[in-house]
């Protein structure tokens, strides 16, 4: 900005001196030829009109330039949010008094992050660029649109005819953008969660209806609705998970948040091999509460160190009391966020843990997403290396769900795949998440990993599993994740069963 302003300056500076230059020079020259002075100082006040009026042109032009400048993102040429707040104001009140409906809409690209860090800041603005584009297109006329920041864009429908009306709408801006962008010779298809407010019926004054559409944007992109309409219900949604988050802290502290366990088990065998430890919040109020109502809060709130630290030692403790009790060298999984894995502190801990609790490195496993893994890729991979150093195991989970380049994830000191449940639960019915399977068991052999099939339900999604290769099975056939005290009755039945009856045995049986 300083700059831009200096450099218009200068140019002010130059024209002014030049127009000294000129209209001196041409006096010299007219009174060289023995003209009258009066008409000399006409020709050179007609030349110095002439030049100032060019040169308020050329102000007038750097005002707009400016002006377009200071409301405009330069990434899109859309609309900024004042420039929005201006018009939005305009056509809501032209609306109100034509008796007509708008619809106010926040719209956030899922994953835009990612992409970002993944192929760069050029190619996430080329995405930027073509996502706007695209929203202007599928917009009439009338209706406005705004990038906000980063992957935040607003829409303000005007004359929506009804809810259904902007629901549509809604999806059809979802649709535009899921159609694939070629960006870096990668075909990416982007995915958006849209939040609605109608105006005049859930308010009029712009900056509610944008605060209404992001609450109603946050719970579709957290229940992966893809749009969802503001209701006053997810608005105490949102006030209740603030609160929350200002009990999380106490509640680690006394001891709330618990870890229940599910097994994992061998494909061939179905035998139990370990455990995944997944914690829940013992809420003295409101019962039973899964990861997906807080570990986001801890996330986005610097609690995440502390959950982490609780989850592992309680982990580390039971796998102790497991392996105590004679159930084998049973392991542990403990699900790693991504400041855990950005906090070069956490190798030192996991090793004071294990000793403390006296046990081999190859007692655990760490379970790192791949959204995880891209956020600051570099740092993630000083941090993996320093584990796998230790001899901890590293799976990557809900693999096939994120970008990861396989050649990036080569040089990862990885162990384990752990092939995202959405495919496995999908497999018998689908081929394409049959394909997606079962090139990941290839790709994971050929790479030397162990691999995992997580959300195994049913008996001949096990059969089909061990057919293909996988080493482990997880999902809720074997067990739902079930509190320590469970999964000591869960160990004492296992341990009844024949050894020699695995699924192949089985199906032959
Ligand atoms: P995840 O690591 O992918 O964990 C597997 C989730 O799938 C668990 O949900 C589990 O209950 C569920 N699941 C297991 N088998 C089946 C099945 O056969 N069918 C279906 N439909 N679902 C199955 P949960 O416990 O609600 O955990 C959700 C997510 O929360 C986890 O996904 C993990 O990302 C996160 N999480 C859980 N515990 C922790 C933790 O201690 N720390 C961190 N950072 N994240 C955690
Ligand atoms: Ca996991
Ligand atoms: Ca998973």
């Amino acid at each position: 900005m300083s700059m831009s302003i200096s450099k218009r300056l200068t140019g002010i500076a130059w024209a002014s001196l030049l127009t000294v230059v000129a209209v001196s020079a041409a006096a010299v020259v007219w009174r060289s030829l023995v003209v009258p002075a009066l008409v000399v100082d006409t020709i050179a006040s007609a030349l110095t009109l002439a030049l100032t009026t060019g040169r308020l042109k050329a102000l007038r032009e750097q005002a707009f330039v400016h002006e377009h400048e200071s409301l405009h993102d330069p990434v899109t040429e859309l609309p900024n949010r004042t420039l929005f707040h201006q018009q939005a104001c305009q056509a809501l009140s032209a609306a109100r008094r034509r008796e007509a409906t708008c619809a106010v809409m926040l719209l956030d690209l899922d994953r835009f992050k990612e992409i970002n860090d993944t192929l760069g800041h050029h190619e996430g603005d080329l995405l930027l660029h073509q996502v706007a584009a695209r929203l202007r297109g599928a917009l009439r006329a009338g209706d406005l649109c705004a990038r906000l920041g980063g992957d935040e864009f607003a829409v303000l429908a005007v004359d929506v005819d009804s809810e259904e009306d902007a629901f549509l709408l809604a999806q059809r801006l979802r649709r535009e953008l899921a159609r694939s962008i070629d960006l870096a010779g990668i075909s990416l298809e982007t995915e958006a969660s849209i939040g609605l407010s109608l105006s005049p019926e859930q308010g009029t004054d712009v900056e509610q209806l944008l605060r209404q559409a992001d609450v109603a944007m946050y719970g579709a992109k957290r229940q992966h609705l893809g749009v969802d309409l503001y209701s006053e219900a997810a608005d105490e949604g949102a006030r209740a998970r603030l609160e929350l988050l200002s009990q999380l802290r106490a509640a680690i502290a006394e001891g709330q948040l618990v870890v229940h366990y599910q097994p994992k088990v061998a494909a061939q065998s179905g035998l139990v091999r370990g455990f995944e430890a997944l914690v829940r919040w013992e809420h003295p109020t409101r019962g039973l509460l899964y990861p997906d109502q807080f570990v986001g809060l801890a996330e986005n709130t610097g609690l995440m160190r502390l959950l982490t630290s609780h989850v592992l030692d309680l982990a580390l403790r039971q796998c102790r009391a497991w392996r105590d009790a004679g159930h084998g060298s049973l392991t542990v999984a403990v699900n790693i966020s991504t400041r855990n894995l950005l906090d070069g502190a956490l190798p030192g801990e996991v090793a004071r843990r294990l000793e403390a609790h006296s046990l081999p490195a190859s007692a655990l496993e760490l379970e790192i997403t791949e959204t995880t893994l891209m956020v600051d890729p570099i740092r993630a991979k000083a941090v993996l290396s320093e584990l796998a150093q230790l001899g901890v195991g590293i799976a990557i989970d809900d693999f096939g769900t994120g970008y990861t380049s396989l050649s990036w994830l080569c040089e990862l000191p990885v162990t384990t795949l752990k092939i995202d449940k959405s495919f496995v639960m999908r497999m018998t019915d689908r081929s394409e998440d049959a394909a997606i399977v079962r090139s990941s068991v290839q790709l994971a052999g050929n790479l030397g990993l162990s691999v995992v099939a997580e959300g195994v339900e049913d008996s001949d999604a096990w059969h089909g599993l061990a057919e293909l290769g996988c080493d482990y099975l997880q999902g809720y056939y074997f067990s739902r994740p079930q509190p320590a005290a469970a999964i000591e009755t869960w160990l004492a039945q296992q341990r009844e069963r024949d050894p020699e009856l695995g699924p192949i045995a089985r199906a032959a049986a």
